[in-house]
């Protein structure tokens, strides 16, 4: 027989199981404040989501989640009675919780001032990252954390970037000053994201706290026309650069160039802002991914709207087509945004590539040729299509919306940025550890630095870029530290009927009352009592049994009780654990131990649900339930 594979706990590994905190690019202690739900403490689970995330309640409502992603009750197995496999269950809805937490606490509930004082106050006490809190609003953790003297700092590009990085520079004793070329601040997510999934109000009262916090917002300023570059280097004590990926890319085709063939984000950017732009009727959207479906049903909305609409407006259109290269299961966007898409009647045309943007004699498109694409990605999962050239189409359209990518523009860079060398064509060379350019004090955060990605990752983008500004300019290194604590739980018992919970669905409108008005929102949200329930459903990955081997006498309890047929026992003999394993029975056995005639618990990760009724079963107390909490610290050195 084989030897069964093991691995053997060390340093990190309790820690590297809570997968949503470890999935989260900023650490948010998504298990704790799903956990704060589920017991009724809505405003702590409200302060545990906003610790490190200044951008948590708009987080709430459109975080692509990737602790989602990474969530362990997505992969424990549904046995039936007789134990056999019958499907894996479904993630926490984590976001939908975190929106309920921040309606429930957070600046959509209450005014600027309460939620601000309860950021100064209490966000320290309650929170994973606790310390860099205490350390940003007391000035010093024991002393350690020196403020800064109050330097200016500007920075370009008010998205989340921009605004996480001037948040985290005003509470490190810094002023910042934030140039906006829009109207708004917040970036793509008041000019790219949809009202129907982000309502404007929320993005006003999320910035606002910001605002409150002493950062200034200079909303219709272009660097680089209004103000030139050199002068921001000049007058102030540091620069970044945070002005995202908002100039859509093209594709080359031949008759791309002229009227009525837009940029899916430039689309966006009018509707949002209520700009008018000449859309015909029939539209065809290039592209498979979550922006271009935000694009195509922006566009159907306005076919939805009233004969009533404004000349802010587009004008009356009739059909939305979205043609993407991917056949339906490679699609890029997420699932629920094809699905929703679908019920709301976007006519989606799957494994097309396109060849030409065709014109009328006036020059107004009248099609779209596509080729078969026959396949997307190589084994290696490369973007290399294949086309059948001889199955060819053509989609009848009078305006076409490209939305296949993103760059950004840096024109300004002509007036005091030479020295900023570009990594690849367009995008600036961006140090990963310190988010430094090669400019001298110019730093870079957000898409801009690292791609576009997900509202999330700008966020911690911008907190980086902070921390680098504030060494900068005080020679100060702000380290993380990472510190987990062990606790053993004395009275651990979960909610009845837990581990058979399915997932609530988050509630959302009918596709038809979706349609009433373009920005009636899609998702209604849980209420109380549904976000309580789905926030049961949690397997508190930060609590773990613990066995102790001095006690242990192989009774095989524990096993017979498990629900979910985790634990087994083995002979030693049967395991291969590497020098990890041996180092191990050596030191709790001794080095003589001989292996058959001992044996070891094993634990599958995967499919420990944390019910403790192992714990409850051992005749001899051998087991326990023990809390495992991550806290990011910050060092002086
Ligand atoms: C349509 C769309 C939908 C998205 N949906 C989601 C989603 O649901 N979930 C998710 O997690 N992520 C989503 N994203 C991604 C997310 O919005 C971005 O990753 C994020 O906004 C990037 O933040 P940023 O601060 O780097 O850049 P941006 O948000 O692009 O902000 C940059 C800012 O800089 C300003 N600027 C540019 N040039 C200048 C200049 N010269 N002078 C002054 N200001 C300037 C811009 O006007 C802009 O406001 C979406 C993106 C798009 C385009």
């Amino acid at each position: 027989m084989q030897p069964l594979r093991v691995q053997v706990p060390g340093a990190g590994y309790h820690a590297g199981l809570i997968s949503c905190q470890m999935a989260c690019p900023v650490r948010t202690d998504a298990r704790g404040y799903v956990r704060a739900i589920a017991e009724g403490r809505f405003d702590e689970a409200y302060l545990i989501a906003r610790g490190p995330n200044p951008f948590a309640s708009i987080c709430g409502r459109i975080c692509g989640a990737p602790c989602e992603a990474a969530c362990r009750r997505g992969k424990v197995p549904r046995l039936d009675a007789d134990g056999h496999f019958v499907a894996t269950d479904r993630p926490i809805a984590i976001r939908a919780l975190k929106r309920f937490a921040c309606e429930s606490a957070g600046p959509e509930s209450r005014p600027t001032e309460d939620v601000l004082r309860d950021v100064r106050e209490y966000v320290p006490a309650v929170v994973a990252h606790a310390e860099e809190f205490a350390a940003l609003l007391k000035g010093s953790v024991d002393g350690r954390i020196r403020k800064g003297n109050g330097d200016r700092v500007a920075i370009i590009g008010a998205g989340p970037a921009g605004l996480s990085a001037a948040h985290d520079l005003a509470l490190l004793g810094f002023r910042p000053v934030v140039f906006e070329t829009e109207p708004v601040p917040a970036g793509m997510l008041a000019v790219g994201v949809p009202a129907y999934r982000l309502p404007r109000e929320v993005i006003a009262k999320e910035v606002a706290v910001i605002q409150a916090l002493g950062v200034e917002i200079r909303c219709n300023v272009r660097v680089g026309i209004d103000i030139a570059f050199s002068d921001l280097r000049r007058d102030f004590a540091a620069v970044l650069i945070a002005v995202g990926a908002k100039s859509s890319r093209g594709l080359g085709l031949p008759g791309e160039g002229g009227p009525r063939v837009y940029g899916g984000v430039d689309m966006l950017r009018a509707v949002s802002l209520g700009e008018s732009m000449d859309m015909g009727h029939d539209i065809v959207v290039i592209g498979g991914g979550n922006v271009a479906y935000d694009v195509a049903r922006s566009v159907l909305r306005q076919i939805a709207y009233d004969a009533a609409r404004t000349a802010a407006r587009l004008a009356g259109t009739s059909a939305v087509r979205l043609v993407s290269l991917e056949e339906l299961e490679e699609m890029p966007a997420d699932t629920v945004e094809i699905a929703e898409g679908d019920e709301e009647g976007i006519v989606r045309l799957n494994g097309w590539g396109p060849v030409a943007i065709l014109r009328d004699s006036a020059g107004n498109p009248t099609g779209v040729q596509f080729r078969k694409c026959l396949r997307v990605y190589d084994e290696n999962r490369r973007f290399s299509p294949i086309y059948d050239d001889a199955d060819q189409r053509v989609v009848p359209c009078d305006t076409v919306l490209l939305s296949v990518g993103q760059a950004p523009s840096l024109p300004f860079l002509d007036d005091g940025g030479t020295d900023i060398v570009q990594g690849r064509p367009g995008w600036p060379k961006v140090d990963p550890a310190t988010l430094a350019t090669t400019g001298y004090g110019v730093f870079a955060a957000g898409d801009l630095a690292h791609g576009t990605r997900l509202v999330i990752d700008a966020v911690a983008s911008g907190k980086a870029a902070a921390r680098s500004i504030y060494q900068f300019l005080t020679g100060l290194t702000l380290q993380p530290e990472v510190l987990t604590s062990f606790q053993l739980l004395d009275h651990y018992r979960r909610e009845q009927g837990y581990e058979s919970i399915r997932r609530q669905e988050i509630p959302v409108r009918h596709p038809g009352d979706r349609l009433a008005h373009p920005d009636t929102l899609v998702e209604i949200g849980y209420d109380r009592a549904q976000a309580m329930r789905e926030a049961s459903r949690c397997l508190d990955c930060g609590v773990t049994p613990v066995f102790d081997s001095n006690r242990c006498v192989l009774c095989g309890g524990c096993v017979d009780v498990c629900p979910t047929q985790c634990l087994k026992i083995v002979p030693l003999s049967d395991l291969d654990g590497g020098v990890e394993l041996d180092a191990a029975i050596e030191y709790m056995l001794g080095p003589d131990t001989v292996r058959d005639e001992n044996a070891a618990i094993l634990k599958d990760e995967d499919r420990c649900i944390r019910c403790a009724l192992c714990a409850m079963r051992c005749p001899v107390a051998a087991i326990g339930m023990e809390r495992v909490e991550v806290h990011t610290s910050w060092r002086q050195q």
